[in-house]
């Protein structure tokens, strides 16, 4: 379908939303992504003119798609994306994927998120659909970074937490040592003894875990909840191939 580029927005250091007006109405789930073509590469990609980026809007956000990545020089396609004037139109192919909420729109039990970087999108698609329907389900989101600039929707997601006593945020940064901020909070990688002292009841069969990330972010944490005796069919897995 044709989607045509309505806005630009910069959401945190090297991390900018791209919005987009669709020719129809998408009937998409909070969590599922979409394939993007750009009209024509300005600049060269060996991985060619196609994408895929989760949606970080929510349906409850109105028509407007919206994605979120982390935008680089040595990205042909995204150098392209980034330069596109608005009213360019691009080929939009969706939604897919099944790391989404059911279609019910209710998650049963307790859910963790873990994300790590750009692998946010789908939770604020998520945490956000869940506020704005004001389901009450528990929701704890562990999410690290580099740097405390590198946070993507780092100020929503405060709000949405100090708003929504269901929704915790926990947020950690790997290298504060390289950040401007001089970062109070949670320091390292999301490892086992964080997140045992984050979830203290972690070993409740009626958790689900969900992780999204670059792979080896996701495949270290889902080696750290099977030490953890979590069982798989309490895991779900996100991996954004091609970071
Ligand atoms: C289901 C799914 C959903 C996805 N959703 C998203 C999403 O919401 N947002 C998102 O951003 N991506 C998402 N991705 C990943 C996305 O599709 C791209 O593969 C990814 O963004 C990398 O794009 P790229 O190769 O154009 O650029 P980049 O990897 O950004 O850059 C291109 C080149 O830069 C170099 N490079 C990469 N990292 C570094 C580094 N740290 N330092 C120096 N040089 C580097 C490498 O040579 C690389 O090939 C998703 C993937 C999947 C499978």
């Amino acid at each position: 379908m044709r989607l045509v580029l309505v806005d630009k927005k910069t959401e945190a250091e090297g991390t900018k939303s791209f919005f987009f007006e669709p020719e129809e109405i998408v009937s998409y789930l909070p969590g599922q992504y979409f394939y993007f073509t750009l009209p024509k590469l300005k600049f060269p990609d060996e991985r060619g003119d196609t994408r895929h980026f989760t949606l970080s809007s929510s349906p409850t956000e109105g028509k407007t798609l919206r994605i979120t990545t982390r935008v680089r020089e040595e990205s042909g396609f995204k150098k392209t994306l980034d330069e596109l004037p608005f009213g360019s139109n691009l080929e939009g192919r969706g939604p897919n994927g099944t790391f989404c909420i059911p279609s019910s729109g209710l998650l049963a039990g307790r859910q963790v998120f873990i994300a790590g970087g750009i692998g946010i999108t789908p939770f604020r698609s998520i945490i956000k659909f869940s506020a704005d329907k004001n389901y009450k389900t528990p929701i704890h989101l562990i999410y690290s970074n580099s740097t405390p600039e590198q946070i993507t929707f780092r100020k929503e997601l405060e709000e949405l937490a100090q708003n929504h006593k269901n929704i915790k945020v926990f947020m950690t940064v790997s290298k504060p040592e390289e950040g401007r901020e001089l970062w109070t909070g949670l320091i390292g990688r999301v490892d086992e003894k964080m997140i045992k002292s984050l979830i203290t009841d972690h070993q409740s069969p009626t958790i689900t875990w969900w992780l999204c990330g670059p792979p080896p972010m996701v495949e270290a944490t889902e080696k750290i909840l099977e030490s953890l005796k979590i069982t798989s069919d309490q895991i779900r897995i996100e991996k954004f191939t091609g970071y």
